[in-house]
Order: C-alpha cells, then sequence, then structure tokens
C-alpha cells in the first residue's frame, strides 16, 4: 500500500487526506500546530457552500477537525523542517527522517510582518499578533489597534469589536474588499477607520504606545492589543531536488500554499482533493 504524507493540516491537507484515506492509501498527517489552519483566524465565512447564513471560521475549522478525527486521522504533531526527493520516494524531515513514495504539501500561507521599529518588541510581549487565533480573555473594552486595509483586517477588526474591543482600523490607502465587509465595517460602532501609517512603538507599562503620522500630523496612541493584518506570503518547508512551481511526479502542492494570496478555505479544499486524485492515480489506486 503506497504510502504518501500531507504535510499541513489546514482545509487543503483535510481534505487531501481525507481523499487519500478513502482510497486506501496509509496517509500520515504532519501539522505543527493545530488542524483548521487559518481557518481559526477567520471571523466569519459565508462564501463556504453547505452553511446557509455563514458560519464563524473557527468554527468550519473544527467541524472539519472533527470529520478528520471521526477517519482516525489525528495529525502527528511536528514541524516539517526539509522535503527531499530521494530514490522513487520522498524523505520527510521533522526531528526525524521518514520515507514516503508520495507527498501532497499543504503549508498555506505566513502572515507578512508590517515592518515598523519596535515591532518584534511588541510581539514578545505579547501585545501584538498576526491573527485572532490565539487570543483569549480579552479584557472587557480595550483599545485595540489593526493596522491593513484588506478584507483580513476588515474582518478581524470585526471579530475584535465582536469580543467587545473599541478597535481603530488603520490603513494606508483606502480600505479594499467585498462590499458586505465594507458595509458591515462603516456601520460597526466599535470600529474607527483612521487613514496614516505608523512610524514606530515602545512599551509603556502594559500597553503598546504607537507612533502614528495621519492627516492630522504625528500623534502616540497608547493601545491594549495590536493586530497586524497586511498581507501573506506562500509558507513552504525547505525543499531539495523539488520545484515548488514545477513539482516532480509523486508530489503535489495544494490550497494557498500552491496558490499564494487567492486564499479561500473552499479553493484549497477543492485543491487538497485535486491533488490527492492525481497523486493516486500516479501511485497506482
Ligand atoms: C482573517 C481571515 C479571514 C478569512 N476569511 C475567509 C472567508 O471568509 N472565506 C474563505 O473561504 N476563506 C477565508 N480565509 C482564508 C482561508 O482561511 C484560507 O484560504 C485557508 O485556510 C487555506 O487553507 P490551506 O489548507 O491551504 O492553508 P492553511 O489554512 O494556512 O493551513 C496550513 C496548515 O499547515 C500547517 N503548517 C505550515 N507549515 C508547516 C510545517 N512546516 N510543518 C507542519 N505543518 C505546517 C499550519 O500550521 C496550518 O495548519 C480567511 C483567512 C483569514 C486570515
Amino acid at each position: 500500500m503506497p504510502r504518501v504524507a500531507v504535510i499541513g493540516a489546514g482545509p487543503a491537507g483535510i481534505a487531501a487526506a481525507i481523499q487519500l484515506t478513502r482510497a486506501g492509501h496509509d496517509v500520515a498527517v504532519f501539522e505543527r500546530d493545530r488542524a483548521g489552519g487559518n481557518l481559526w483566524n477567520a471571523g466569519f465565512v459565508e462564501n463556504y457552500p453547505g452553511f446557509p447564513g455563514g458560519i464563524a471560521g473557527k468554527n468550519l475549522a473544527r467541524l472539519m477537525d472533527e470529520q478528520f478525527q471521526d477517519l482516525g486521522l489525528a495529525p502527528r504533531n511536528a514541524d516539517v523542517r526539509e522535503v527531499r526527493k530521494s530514490g522513487t520516494g520522498f524523505t520527510v524531515v521533522t526531528d526525524k527522517e521518514e520515507e514516503f513514495d508520495g507527498a501532497i504539501i499543504c503549508t498555506g500561507t505566513v502572515p507578512r510582518k508590517a515592518g515598523f521599529p519596535g515591532e518584534q518588541e511588541l510581539v514578545s510581549a505579547g501585545l501584538l499578533h498576526y491573527g485572532i487565533s490565539r487570543l483569549k480573555n480579552l479584557a472587557g473594552s480595550g483599545d485595540a489597534l489593526v493596522i491593513g486595509g484588506g478584507e483580513s483586517s476588515m474582518d478581524m477588526a470585526l471579530s475584535l469589536a465582536e469580543m467587545g474591543q473599541k478597535v481603530v482600523l488603520l490603513h494606508r490607502s483606502e480600505p479594499r474588499g467585498i462590499k458586505r465587509l465594507l458595509d458591515e465595517v462603516a456601520g460597526e460602532d466599535s470600529v474607527t477607520l483612521l487613514q496614516g501609517t505608523v512610524l514606530g512603538a515602545r512599551i509603556h507599562g502594559e500597553k503598546a504606545v504607537m507612533h502614528l503620522e495621519t492627516s492630522t500630523g504625528k500623534e502616540e496612541k497608547p493601545f491594549d492589543l495590536v493586530l497586524v493584518a497586511v498581507g501573506r506570503e506562500r509558507n513552504l518547508p525547505a525543499l531539495e531536488g523539488i520545484d515548488a512551481d514545477d513539482p516532480p511526479p509523486g508530489l503535489r502542492m495544494a490550497g494557498d500554499a500552491r496558490h499564494g494570496g487567492l486564499g479561500q478555505a473552499a479553493m484549497a479544499v477543492g485543491d487538497g482533493v485535486k491533488a490527492a486524485m492525481e497523486l493516486g492515480r500516479e501511485l497506482g489506486k
């Protein structure tokens, strides 16, 4: 029975692993964080078929994980450092090395940094995050700054408003996104849009003091929490003997790891199923 490694258990990896298991492959799934991937950062998903009225990203992630676990597909908690072409198959390197006949890489994207002085210090102090997935127990009505002008930043601003935060959404150019999100942000009293840039940041007590430049000039403002959503980029483990844009037989890229910035869960799922079916045919199932 061919052994297949699925690397990453976001929507693409989950869909690929389910499909491969149905076809009778011996599947090992590697996940360094939580099954469900970036859906844990999505506030509300309304474009994923099957959920009339939409569904919270975290609930969709939970349901995907549940279906996954039901099939006995619990991922190994492991960070894949490298995938190497080896003979007729592939070596997957974590803290050990393992051989597989085929592999599907579904490692998604990582967030871009905003790049202002003091950003890393805020991260280290737990005051700055790149998603909502790890935010817990936010104190009542704190002041939050969300940096970015795309759909993710608006989605995150709305999530924070729902958690009781007063949110400033700092955007460099006009916010871009689908009309529903733009309307919802415009109609949310707890979210204020502010055009400007971050010049730097420092920590004072338990606050992030942000040095901002806006149309009214330069000013410092304290925040309890800062979220950065200025785009995401393709994330891949180190590859040896493998061209990510022209993968060899026996290997596929699926989901956001293949599409890069396009980023939609339904596309990732379709891509995962397609990769699994193609690979299955190649490996003789
Ligand atoms: C704020 C926000 C809102 C969104 N809203 C929507 C929406 O409304 N509708 C929609 O369709 N989509 C939405 N998305 C996008 C959607 O979440 C992604 O398109 C989708 O999750 C991509 O799936 P994926 O499996 O390709 O990658 P990911 O979900 O990124 O999963 C990749 C997985 O691989 C794991 N991984 C990475 N590297 C390694 C490694 N080296 N070793 C082991 N594991 C690894 C990661 O931990 C992760 O679990 C939103 C995203 C964000 C951030």
